[in-house]
């Protein structure tokens, strides 16, 4: 008996359309989901598939309510008897951020995998409809389950915590820069590095929650100035990640605005605009002085993510920190 596998749609560039295939300009999010399973052949036989239209946009209009609705309805379909996966269609752009948050506020027993595209459904060379195919594959797999949320693109399957997007030009837009790849999948054929981890619940539960805490992210430079952190505290940031200069650096009067900031309460992460990066906690900079959590290897939009759910839990400085540690 073949597996069951829900996909829910959000658009992307996978549902998307250009006017001309032979001009570059498209918009993202044009067809529904069942549009883009008609493209694929032979999808039948991987499982028994239906289906739901979350929202169709492209996903750099991602945010926190529509995290919050899809964490919901995922959480539904897990905690039910009637599929046994998840499959969830998705622009590139915020990809990796709407899948570090469902690995975080999802349990790991319902396989949940995200796919994209880089090219426009309409494409003369369209990568979505292969991508579909092996993200129903992976989702399918007898052995997916334990894996929870995965990124599936161009055959590559990586844990959203590592997955990063490295190109804008290719198929093959995702790395997984400290982590390494999870599997890999070729027309349908699913090959695993790993065995399944452990069974575990979710790390944050967002159950009846409408909205997630504010947290901005400010990119550090050469003469960084304090104004737009003086701007994002004024907004009502409660929570602030400088995409430090090399391990998560920023000039001293950023440094000095942003301790102010920490003291009045406002959480301070340092994380990096470098890819490949590991900011540690009083490294270069104080962080024990400052009142600062250091974000490790977690990337900016990362580091939003998990700071906005570790607020809905505590506004202490050294849980925060743990939290960073942990997730
Ligand atoms: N802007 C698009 C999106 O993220 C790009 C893509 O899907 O590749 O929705």
């Amino acid at each position: 008996m073949s597996r069951r596998v829900h996909l829910l749609g959000t658009g992307g560039t996978i549902a998307g359309a250009q006017p001309d295939p032979r001009h570059a300009g498209y918009s993202a999010g044009v067809f529904p989901i069942e549009r883009l399973l008609s493209a694929v052949p032979g999808l039948a036989e991987l499982a028994r598939l239906s289906w739901e239209q979350i929202v169709n946009i492209g996903s750099q209009d991602m945010d926190d309510s529509i995290w919050l609705a899809l964490a919901t309805r995922v959480n539904e379909h897990a905690d039910g008897a009637a599929i046994d996966a998840l499959l969830i269609t998705h622009g590139t752009d915020t990809l990796e951020e709407t899948a570090y948050f469902l690995s975080l506020v999802t349990a790991n027993a319902t396989p949940v995998v995200i796919v994209g595209a880089m090219r426009p459904a309409t494409a003369i060379s369209a990568d979505g409809p292969g991508n579909l195919y092996n993200g129903v594959a992976v989702a399918a797999d007898p052995r997916a389950p334990g894996r929870g949320t995965l990124l599936c693109m161009d055959g590559e399957i990586h844990r959203p915590r590592y997955a990063v997007k490295t190109s804008t030009m290719g198929a093959n837009a995702f790395s997984s820069l400290l982590g390494g790849l999870v599997g890999v999948v070729q027309t349908g054929r699913v090959a695993w590095f790993e065995p399944a981890p452990a069974i575990r619940a979710a790390t944050f539960s967002v159950a009846g929650l409408d909205r997630l805490p504010r947290v901005d992210v400010l990119i550090a430079h050469a003469g960084m100035n304090a104004d737009l952190i003086d701007a994002a505290v004024a907004a009502g940031a409660r929570g602030l990640v400088i995409a430090g200069v090399g391990s998560g650096n920023m000039s001293a009067r950023a440094i000095a605005r942003l301790a102010d900031a920490a003291a009045s309460g406002v959480a301070v992460v340092r994380s990096s605009r470098v890819p490949r990066s590991m900011v540690l906690r009083n490294g270069e900079v104080d962080d024990d002085r400052y009142g600062f959590v250091a974000a490790r290897d977690l990337n900016p939009g990362k580091s939003r993510v998990l700071l906005q759910l570790a607020l809905t839990t505590t506004n202490d400085t050294q849980l925060i920190q743990e939290v960073f540690e942990r997730c």
